[in-house]
């Protein structure tokens, strides 16, 4: 998992790579999504979520495509509950293991 802060080229804000989702995302679905391949609802851009641009300053994470800086992914933790919105990811190519059928 890469965790190394990198800045924002276009708004200046330190933000992770999409790997940090790994551990969040695991908590709700059985696979690992950083490997998936989403397609960003305003620009089309394809590409794994791991390549998506996370900020955690607000409560939650927000997870921005790198093109066109559009909220694809956001996701809080409350306590006893995940609220998950996609609605910024038009959709998820989710890679799975063949011999589990
Ligand atoms: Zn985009």
């Amino acid at each position: 998992m890469n965790v190394n802060r990198t800045r924002d080229e276009v708004s200046d804000e330190a933000y992770q790579d999409g790997n940090m989702l790994g551990g969040p995302l695991s908590e709700i679905f059985a696979v690992d999504l950083t490997g998936a391949v989403g397609s960003c609802a305003g620009c089309g851009r394809r590409g794994p979520v791991a390549q998506l641009r996370v900020y955690d300053r607000a409560p939650g994470l927000v997870a921005r495509c790198p093109r066109c800086e559009e909220v694809v992914i956001r996701l809080v933790r409350g306590k006893d509950t995940a609220w998950l919105d996609l609605h910024g990811a038009s959709s998820l190519t989710i890679p799975l293991d063949p011999s589990a059928t």
